[in-house]
């Protein structure tokens, strides 16, 4: 298997030489270059196999580079007991035909580590055939830095640079990051805002004479490494969703899935998975107030907003108005055809936006995508009615996502919600909602009370270039 870029410019490559990139040399965005099919037969064959295995199996349609049995290892690895809970992935069944997908039994309660604990696996392998080394930089405002650094601590050979916001965290994703004592993990708080972190890193990496002095990289989400880990948990959905039908039911057998959306990674695997075969029906996207994409799915029209136009709202790792991984759905839209995908982006700079209105149609009736959005007191209210009917709590996040399902659920067809983080992130709310006061999970009991460990800067570029020529 190779990959190649959405806009036609870059030499095919394979999966270990494209697990860091997400971003390919021509500015488009690495896909592959054909998407591998998968028989109902073959996804039967897997039924009995633990996450680990299964993650193997569809990884190495991917990863063709990497022997099986080397890809196992890191699989096994990545999704041991120790770093995730209850089996990896357990599904639940809520009420009303929603089921939820339990994606956050990871060390920092959140979906990322799912794909995040693959690439350190991965990552360190490639690295230590190459002799190579690393040296991952990057801005967060809470949980993407989180799942990266516990997926990285104690690799070899990389080096972590983690830029978050003086004082805008909580003090649980604060004391997430800055309790690790990991020699190769350095946080950094800047004074200022999310923004003034990201623009420090897209300022170093768009130097690319320190970029490549340094081995500078980054593990954003348009990642593919990160896109093709997140593929197996849809596979496990309809696997564990049609456990104990017979053989006559297994054939018609369909789930729909709805996905809390932001940067569009998430439910791109989703529709990279429909795509190899998955019996999948509808892919039904959740966004909070922030829907530029629940309004592309509805109209066809794609306009990404400013940080002006961008609200902070109680489901903050959905707050975005610019989703990268949009240009991989709209390039397969396009016919896989570089050149129609170039133009659009081209008139994307020009206008601000593209009309896609001509082929609505088929963004459901072929690629099975639905869309809604909700709002604060809808998630108030979602998190309040799914704990008083079944007593499970949910997280904001979710709640976006169970808000939108209950639109779209259809009877006969299991609605899969996938669960994106856990409500001990995210007390408050919970408390607005139902009126309980949601301790921390066992494990991490203590936590806050660890000292912590974090280098602060003022914002300026050329501190931060010492900084890292000094630690690396
Ligand atoms: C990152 C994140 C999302 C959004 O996922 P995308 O892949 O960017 O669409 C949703 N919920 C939570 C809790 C997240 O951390």
């Amino acid at each position: 298997m190779e990959f190649i870029s959405t806009r036609g410019g870059m030499e095919p490559a394979p999966y270990s030489a494209i697990l860091l990139e997400g971003l390919a040399t021509d500015g488009g965005l690495v896909v592959p270059e054909t998407i591998p099919q998968i028989s109902r037969d073959r996804i039967e064959s897997w039924r009995g196999l633990d996450y680990p295995a299964l993650a193997t199996e569809i990884l190495s349609y991917f990863a063709t580079d990497i022997p099986g049995k080397d890809l196992a290892t890191m699989c096994e690895r990545a999704y041991s007991s120790e770093n995730f809970s209850e089996g990896v992935i357990p599904l639940t069944e809520l009420s009303d035909g929603i089921s939820l997908l339990g994606l956050s039994e990871g060390p920092t309660l959140a979906f990322k580590d799912i794909a995040m604990q693959f690439l350190g696996q991965s990552l360190e392998y490639v690295l230590a055939k190459t002799g190579r080394t690393l040296n991952i930089i990057g801005a967060t405002s809470g949980d993407t830095g989180s799942a990266a650094e516990y997926a990285l601590r104690g690799k070899y050979g990389i080096n972590v640079f983690m830029l978050s916001p003086q004082g805008r965290m909580s003090d649980f994703q604060r004391a997430q990051m800055y309790s690790l004592t990991d020699e190769n993990i350095h946080n950094i708080a800047v004074a200022g805002v999310f923004d003034d972190c990201q623009n420090l890193v897209k300022a170093l990496s768009g130097d690319l004479e320190f970029k490549r002095e340094h081995s500078l990289g980054t593990v954003n989400s348009i990642n593919l490494g990160r896109i093709s880990a997140q593929l197996v948990y849809y596979f496990w959905a309809w696997l564990r969703a049609s456990d104990g039908l017979d053989a006559e039911a297994l054939e018609t057998f369909k789930i729909s899935v709805t996905v809390p959306s932001g940067n569009f990674g998430n439910i791109l695997s989703g529709h990279l998975a429909r795509e190899m075969g998955l019996p999948i029906r509808r892919l039904v996207l959740a966004a909070n107030e922030n829907n530029v994409l629940d309004e592309f799915f509805r109209t066809g029209i794609y306009a990404p907003r400013g940080a002006a136009d961008t609200h902070a709202t109680s489901s903050p790792s959905m707050d975005i108005s610019k989703a990268s991984n949009l240009e991989r759905f709209v390039f397969d839209l396009l016919g896989r055809d570089p050149e129609r995908l170039a133009a659009a982006w081209r008139e994307l700079d020009e206008n601000g936006k593209i009309d896609l209105s001509a082929e609505l149609p088929r963004f459901k009736s072929e690629f099975g995508f639905q869309s809604g959005t909700s709002t604060h007191q809808d998630r108030v209210e979602t998190i309040r009615s799914v704990h008083a009917a079944t007593g499970v709590i949910i997280d904001p996040h979710t709640a976006d996502g169970v808000k939108v399902a209950r639109e779209h659920v259809e009877p006969g067809v299991p609605m899969i919600v996938l669960e994106t983080a856990k409500p001990a992130k995210f007390p408050e709310i919970v408390f607005e909602a139902t009126g309980e006061r949601i301790g921390m999970p066992e494990r991490l009991a203590g936590l806050l009370d660890l000292p912590q460990h974090v280098t602060e800067m003022s914002g300026d570029e050329q501190e931060l270039r010492s900084y890292i020529r000094d630690n690396v």
